[in-house]
Parts: structure tokens; sequence; C-alpha cells
């Protein structure tokens, strides 16, 4: 404990410190933890916790924020109005992508990305790189060089046409990674599987939407990630398999770890608290995201790999697209299943879905659920004052009350979406107040901080 007067005082709560959860008081000076115990003297300002939970604040590592995607197409969201909801959801960081496309150098695409941060995060964050061109000097000089200055992670496509990069390409950029010591992220789907059973489904006259879940064949899944971690096991890379969807790819990923291979996984709500099923719904272009979702067997197998920690990380992977021809029906309203912008909202709602199965509904309990929802992916992408309540660390801090209930209707985020997919869920377990190094920028569930207040982290070292 200090002498020296704190700033702030989250007083009374159940903290969740590392993996102990107990009653504490956390002090707050110039923005960061300065002090954590009992009873500590009176400060400026207090908070008080009583009856709350007291989280570290959100890390979501893979979100789409003002991005323009492979195909084209704008993010409905931009810094502010994605940030807002993040923060809104008990969010303090966000990893988003900044996306190369074609011909472009990646300096410059970093450059312009991290202005549209500047002017409209109101939380802190960090850029994942979209590689799909290391021409041009790109692979010699702009990556290394951007890695160097703290953007140490690099996501690649094994599909999508003109973003998706070959093998020999991924093996380049793998062996950058390890030499430079960058992290590398996959979308990993096999492109030929995914065209060759698109090809067939439309050639039969199967259009509808729901088909989009044949056209992403389990298998395309089960034969990239095998493919990745192959890849990671001959180069030493480290590497990050996003949003694991099916029973094979948790076991492969658990051999490969059992191999050494420095592979971590994240996987997302829509897989755990979706089934294939949803496409049969109305307006089902809102649930289509790729991969698709799985089934029930599915859906065990990804809580078994959280388990036995073969999966560590869930992220929201937000990709926002209106139900309108700005978004989702940008080809028109009535075009086949592969012409339908994929993604779906997930940044104010990944928290309290996880929060409600895993701590209200008891499964993995509190620990667990702020380990994968922010320390892990913090120490994942090497945000090293992020992602945990620790002395020294930012006062990134979420006060949650637990027994607040709240039933998603059909437009109650506060992104740019204009949908909730997990409209007629209910959660228990609501974020109520948040602080951002310091600073609170959500109270009583209200919104109280602009925009341009983020701040740009640098990666330090991958912790996979
Ligand atoms: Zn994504």
């Amino acid at each position: 404990m200090t002498k020296t007067t704190l700033d702030l005082i989250i007083r009374g709560g159940i903290a969740v410190l590392g993996h102990r959860v107990q009653q504490a008081d956390i002090g707050v000076r110039g923005g960061r933890v300065a002090a954590i115990g009992d009873g500590l003297p009176k400060a400026a300002e207090e908070i008080d916790a009583r009856g709350l939970l007291v989280l570290p604040g959100g890390v979501d590592s893979h979100c789409h924020i003002e991005q323009i995607s492979g195909a084209g197409l704008m993010n409905a969201d931009t810094f502010e109005s994605a940030t807002r909801s993040a923060a809104l959801g008990g969010t303090t960081t966000t990893i988003s992508f900044a996306a190369q496309h074609p011909g472009h150098m990646m300096r410059k695409v970093v450059g312009d990305y991290a202005k549209l941060a500047r002017k409209g995060a109101l939380i802190d964050h960090a850029f994942h790189m979209i590689v799909s061109d290391t021409g041009n000097g790109n692979l010699a000089d702009d990556i290394p060089a951007l890695i160097a200055e703290g953007h140490r992670s690099i996501k690649i496509f094994t599909t999508y046409d003109k973003v998706r990069q070959d093998d020999k390409s991924i093996l380049d950029l793998l062996d950058l990674a390890k030499r430079a010591g960058a992290l590398v992220c996959f979308h990993a789907e096999n492109d030929g599987l995914i065209r060759h059973m698109t090809e067939k489904l439309l050639a039969a006259g199967k259009t509808a939407p729901h088909y989009h879940a044949q056209s992403h064949p389990r298998a395309a899944e089960v034969e990239a990630i095998d493919r990745m971690c192959r890849f990671a096991e001959f180069t030493g890379a480290r590497i990050m398999i996003f949003h694991v969807s099916t029973v094979e790819g948790a076991q492969i990923i658990r051999a490969a770890q059992a191999r050494g291979v420095a592979v971590a996984a994240e996987t997302c709500p829509h897989y755990l608290f979706m089934t294939e099923d949803i496409l049969q719904r109305e307006n089902p272009a809102r649930f289509l995201c790729s991969p698709p979702q799985r089934s029930a067997a599915d859906q065990d197998a990804l809580w078994a790999a959280m388990a036995d920690g073969t999966i560590t990380i869930i992220t929201s992977d937000h990709a926002p697209y209106r139900m309108d021809a700005s978004g989702k029906f940008a080809n028109g309203a009535d075009v086949a299943f592969n012409r339908i912008a994929n993604g779906m909202p997930g940044l104010e709602t990944r928290l309290p879905l996880m929060f409600n199965a895993m701590v209200t509904e008891g499964r993995m309990g509190l620990a667990a659920f702020a380990h994968m929802t922010a320390t892990a992916p913090a120490r994942a992408f090497g945000l090293a004052t992020k992602g945990e309540i620790a002395l020294g660390f930012d006062a990134d801090i979420a006060l949650w009350d637990p027994k607040l209930r709240h039933d998603y209707g059909v437009n109650d985020l506060h992104d740019n979406v204009g949908y909730n997919p997990f409209e007629g869920t209910a959660v228990t377990g609501l974020p109520v107040t948040l602080l951002s190094r310091g600073e609170v920028i959500v109270r009583d569930r209200q919104l109280c901080a602009g925009p341009g207040r983020g701040k740009w982290l640098p990666m330090t070292e991958p912790g996979v």
C-alpha cells in the first residue's frame, strides 16, 4: 500500500486479480493501478463497488472497424461507433485490422488507418496488419519496419479472392514473423474446397442464404488449420488460429500444441451460442459468417477445448454490415448466398454473453471469464499494460452487476449495424461502469466519453 494520495478508489467490490477472486479496494493514480488492498485511505474520487464485481476491461483482439473488406465493402462502423458499442459492452481495448489491398504499401495502409483510429476511438487500440501483397518491398521493407515499431501481428487469409495468400507467400511471412518477433493470425479455410462447393451449389440452383453453410464445409477449416499448424512447425513461427468452429479444428490444434507448435486459438460467441439451423430463420443474412455456425457437438468440443486450454481466447469477430444496400445486400437484395456480405456485430454482446454462460450459469467461472476475454488476448498480442488488474497496469476496469438482466432486442446495440443477432437471448450480468486509464468512460450504463481519447498501443513480443 502507498502513502501518496490516490486519484480514485474503487471500494468494496469483489475483484478478479489474476486467478484470485477476492474483496479488494483498487486505487488508481495517473491512470494506472497504484494500490490493491483493504481499507485504502480516502481518495479525491471514490466509486462504491459494493455488490459489484471488479474485472479487467475486456480486450477484443479480433474486430473489424472502419475497414474495407476483401470484397471492397466498407464496414458500417467507424472507430467512434464501434468503440462506443465496445465500451458499453465492457471492453476497453480493441485490436482491429489495417487491411492492405493488392498494390498498396503497408506503411501507408497502417498510417491511414491509424489516423482514423486517432480521430474516432474512445478506447485504446492496436492493429493487426492484413497482408494481401508482399511485393514492391512490402515483405522486404515495410512489414519488418512496422513490426519493429510495434505492429507485431500479421493477419493472413487462406481464402477470399484478392486477399488470400498462397502457401509460398504464407511461408515467407511466417519466416519474417519468426525473425522479427511477430505473431501470424489466420483465417484458415481451404479456398479450393469453398469455391468447389459454391460452384456445385449454384449450378444446382441452391442459392438461398442457408446454403452458405454447405459452401464452407468443415473439411475446409480442418485442412487449412492443419496446414497452418504444419507451416508453423516447419518455420518455428508463432501463430494464432482465428475463429475455430469445429471438433476437428480444435483436435488438430490440441495435437499441434502437444508437439510443441507455438499455436494459440480463439473462438467467438456465435460459434458457442448459435448452430447452423439459425440460417433457417427469417432474414438469415443477419447470421451469415465464415466459417459458418456448426452443430451442437461442435459447441461441446469448443467448450471442452476452452476448459483444457487448447482455446484460450474469446473474441467477437465484430464484422459490421447493415441489412441494406450499404452492407449485406450491396450486390442486390435477392442474390445468391455467396454474394451476401459475411459477418455480424458482436463488440457489445461478447462479454455479456460469455459472462452469462461462464459466470451466471457457472461454466468455468469468473477468473476464467476474465482470463479468456481480457488477460489472454492482451498477453498473446503483447499488450503489456492491459488485460489485468495488477499494480502498474493501466486502470482499465469494468464494474459488473452480476444480477442485472437484459433481454436482447431487435436493435438495442450502440454500433451502427441496426440489428442484434442475439435478439431474443437473455443475459444476466452486465457491465455498469467502465474505466479506461482511470477515467470513467461509462457510468451507470451511460457513455460519458467522446471520440479521440483512445491511444494506440505498441505490441511487445507476442506471448504465444
Ligand atoms: Zn474476422
